[in-house]
């Protein structure tokens, strides 16, 4: 058995677990543990410093999970928009392909709490040949999002074949893969597995991290291995209270990623997910954070931030307000909060004339 199959193994699954350890009574936890599985590995309950930290509470059950009576199970209805199980087909040129349905750790924010590590999401061979198949029979498919549950706990072999199988279809341009692993179990990312993915370029990887104490000697590691092998790493960011709802703490995460050669890509609002509401920000705070990053810190550091629609429109940019007003002048704030004005050249007739001629010829 390899390293991180004996950490995986050695997850902490029961909240009993956790009285020896934090002396914290687990009795009420129970039932919420029956309802969304809990899976804490060794790797990240080393790093929790203290109970409720920022580590704790993506990790740990919390009585909250079954208090929300605010947001629904599919908030983004990803159910109504798939084609066919554990695939979600939302935009025209890409789709979403669950391939697993287990994670190295359950986080409790987590988007697809309904269904990751349970009964309600089966991913066997035939679901993954449907959705293979679903991609050969869709040209207008020209990028793969490989999701779950985490893909890069499927077996090198496994992922092997389905990275050789889309690879093998000639529409597919770009292969991307979801995966928290670098995050919660690094050392999962092996020279083997390594050696797999490499095959397969243009691939790219997002991985997820939320707090600057999640980025270690060992992830950074993984990371660097990643990367070395020519994978780009981007990371997806969710906001969440009592983890990263500080503007100090996400430019710092921020700034490590890019340290550790992880590009940040988005920071999403957090999802109404039923059973973490506990877990929401208001808008604006997430208005403040890009406010407190952009201009003040590398332009790299400063990912996109964006709110997954409810009812599945997909993922809407939001921005702090510095655009005043467009017309001849364009009034710009920037992020001293001090105006500027740019002059907008007219917008000339053979220009447009231009440009419709074109589109007529689509
Ligand atoms: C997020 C998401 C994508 C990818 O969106 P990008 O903005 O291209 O990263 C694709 N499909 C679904 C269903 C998604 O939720
Ligand atoms: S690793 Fe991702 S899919 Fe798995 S529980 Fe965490 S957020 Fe959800």
């Amino acid at each position: 058995m390899e390293i991180w199959q004996k950490i995986l193994q050695a997850s902490l699954t029961r909240p009993a677990d956790l009285v020896r350890r934090f002396g914290v009574d687990s009795r009420p936890l129970e039932e919420v543990a029956e309802r969304y599985p809990m899976r804490v590995n060794p790797y990240y309950l080393g790093l929790i410093r203290e109970v409720n930290d920022p580590i704790w509470r993506q990790a740990v059950p919390s009585v909250e999970e079954l208090q929300d009576s605010v947001c629904p199970a599919d908030p983004l209805e990803e159910e109504n928009q798939s084609p066919i199980p554990n695939l979600v087909h939302r935009y025209p040129d890409r789709v979403l392909f669950l391939v697993c349905s287990e994670c190295a750790m359950y986080c409790r924010f987590c988007t697809r709490k309904r269904k990751v590590g349970g009964e309600q999401m089966t991913i066997t061979r035939q679901s993954i040949e449907a959705g293979l198949d679903y991609i050969r029979r869709h040209p207008q498919i020209r990028d793969v999002i490989l999701s779950g549950g985490d893909p890069l706990l499927l077996a090198d072999e496994k992922l092997d074949w389905i990275l050789r199988e889309l690879r093998a279809i000639p529409t597919v341009e770009i292969i991307r893969i979801g995966s928290r692993i670098p995050v919660v179990l690094p050392q999962r990312i092996t020279p083997a597995l390594v050696k797999v993915l490499r095959r397969y370029h243009p691939l790219y990887i997002n991985t997820h991290f939320n707090h600057p104490d999640e980025i270690t000697e060992t992830s950074a590691r993984a990371c660097g291995r990643l990367v070395d092998a020519g994978i780009p790493l981007g990371n997806q960011t969710v906001l969440l209270r009592g983890v990263n709802d500080d503007p100090q703490v996400m430019k710092r995460l921020m700034q490590k990623l890019l340290a550790i050669r992880v590009r940040p890509y988005y920071i999403y609002q957090a999802d109404m997910v039923q059973g973490t509401d506990h877990f929401r920000t208001s808008v604006e705070e997430g208005v403040e954070i890009l406010r407190a990053l952009r201009g003040h810190t590398s332009g790299m550091a400063v990912p996109a931030y964006v709110i997954d629609a409810p009812g599945g429109g997909g993922k809407i940019p939001l921005l702090p307000d510095y655009l005043q007003s467009l017309g001849t002048e364009v009034v710009l704030k920037n992020y001293l909060g001090d105006t500027y004005t740019y002059l907008n050249p007219e917008r000339r007739q053979e220009d447009e004339e231009r440009r419709r001629a074109a589109n007529g010829h689509r």
